[in-house]
């Protein structure tokens, strides 16, 4: 019993957070820059924000997240980071020699405010930046937002630093898939591909953060979006961005900036999030729906008519960032089954809540939202109003077991379980493993609590 000490009772709060469901910006920044070939993330501050951030995607993905630090001491805390930065940059490329560095900041940079573009100018003027290598940045400030705006600022950074029009439109394709797994990246362009559709995908950390392990370390692995790539992605014929907190910045900005048109989408979770995607390709790719997608949408649909007696009326509690838990929702919804207790720990904006709100609107019962809320009250929620089944991420585990409720990982981190990176959620397919998770729970609870007369072998 962790978490005995949680109260029923449940007093409002508006200035203290106990046990966010979020972390901080730098991590989606390090995330989404890792899915730049060869491209290295490099924290400007101290070194313990910069081992955080590479332990918890490292606890999350179990594998090596290669990274570089500022290695602010007190004398760059007071003065500023610049020299820093400068013999950073020239230290990477010299030593590790990559493609591109990926700057971005902390609590402590962002408190000092260090310049950093006025920086990068300076290590350009004095030759550390070698000819046809780059840097870029972005803001990551953690006393706002979570590692979710830092995604989607390090993605937006991607479009503000490459993204050119060459004058035409070229038949690809921009996809900005969003804060998911490389899985997910893996199978939403998938997807696309098996349309006939090209496509630019960024980030894309397929291969990168699930590669093989070959006995040989690659310190930048084949995967990611090349730079040559996002300098194209200013002449494709138009962008689908996937998830609004994290893709809609870096959508809107190469709208703005070379023109190409964008539609924004909620994650492809479930039937209904697949098929929204799926048609908005076939639009914008000016193709037709190939049959071996229909096929997987078939058994997505034969699987839930097969399985929905046993999801229908349960009742879910879901925590984690707002993409996910708004795709979620939907696709619980669309199953006949009933999230009642929602946070998420990102803050989303008003009309993230409003659409949230109309996705649980038919429920025949009251259900509690909270954006941004914390695990505390998720937990206070649970706690006076137990439900079925939690969906979560792996911090979910302690109300989980003090309640003893079946929890499905899902999200943002998993340090417990394997599978996430390597199976993706996303699409027909990704549905139908899904409820498959979510059917394991429920099912393998029934067993435990049948009787030895109402045990069913065939379910
Ligand atoms: S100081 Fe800021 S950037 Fe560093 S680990 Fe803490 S919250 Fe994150």
């Amino acid at each position: 019993m962790l978490l005995r000490h949680t109260p029923t009772e449940i007093k409002e709060r508006n200035a203290l957070t106990v046990n966010p469901a979020k972390t901080c910006q730098p991590i989606g920044a390090m995330y989404a820059a890792l899915g730049v070939h060869g491209c290295l993330p490099h924290s400007h501050g101290s070194q313990g924000c910069y081992a955080y951030h590479r332990s918890a995607l490292t606890r999350h993905f179990k594998e090596p997240v290669v990274a570089a630090t500022s290695a602010f001491t007190e004398g760059a805390s007071v003065f500023g980071g610049q020299a820093n930065l400068v013999q950073a940059i020239d230290n990477i490329f010299t030593v590790y020699n990559p493609d591109a560095i990926a700057v971005h900041t902390t609590c402590l940079s962002e408190t000092i405010g260090d310049d950093v573009p006025q920086i990068v100018a300076k290590a350009r003027a004095d030759g550390k930046i070698p000819e046809g290598k780059f840097v870029f940045h972005a803001n990551t400030p953690s006393y706002v937002g979570s590692h979710v705006t830092g995604f989607a600022s390090m993605t937006k950074a991607m479009v503000d630093y490459f993204a050119e029009s060459n004058g035409h439109k070229e038949k690809t394709v921009n996809l900005i898939p969003g804060y998911v797994e490389p899985a997910d990246m893996a199978e939403i362009r998938r997807i696309a591909e098996s349309m006939g559709i090209p496509t630019i995908m960024f980030p894309d950390t397929s291969k990168v953060l699930n590669g093989p392990l070959t006995g040989k370390y690659k310190m930048f692995p084949e995967g990611g979006v090349t730079v040559a790539e996002l300098k194209k992605s200013g002449s494709s014929i138009g962008t689908v961005a996937l998830g609004r907190t994290s893709s809609l910045p870096a959508a809107r900005a190469l709208d703005a900036k070379c023109k190409v048109p964008c539609e924004i989408l909620e994650l492809p979770v479930g039937l209904h999030g697949t098929d929204a995607f799926v048609d908005t390709l076939r639009r914008m790719g000016g193709v037709s729906v190939p049959e071996a997608l229909n096929l997987e949408r078939g058994q997505l649909v034969d699987v839930i008519s097969d399985w929905h007696q046993y999801l229908y009326g349960k009742r879910v509690a879901v925590v984690g960032d707002p993409d996910q838990v708004l795709a979620l929702t939907r696709f619980l919804v669309s199953l006949d089954m009933r999230p009642v207790h929602i946070v998420t720990g990102s803050p989303a904006g008003k009309k993230y809540e409003k659409r949230l709100r109309e996705a649980v609107a038919g429920l025949p019962e009251e259900v509690n939202i909270k954006v941004p809320g914390d695990m505390l009250l998720f937990h206070q929620w649970i706690k006076n109003d137990p439900v079925d089944l939690i969906v979560g991420n792996t911090y979910a585990k302690y109300i989980a077991k003090d309640e003893d409720i079946p929890l499905v990982r899902y999200g943002f981190p998993i340090y417990d379980r394997m599978g996430h990176s390597y199976f993706s959620s996303m699409g027909y397919r990704g549905a139908m493993r899904l409820m498959e998770k979510l059917l394991d729970a429920i099912l393998d609870r029934k067993d435990r609590e049948a009787t030895d007369i109402s045990m069913e072998l065939v379910m």
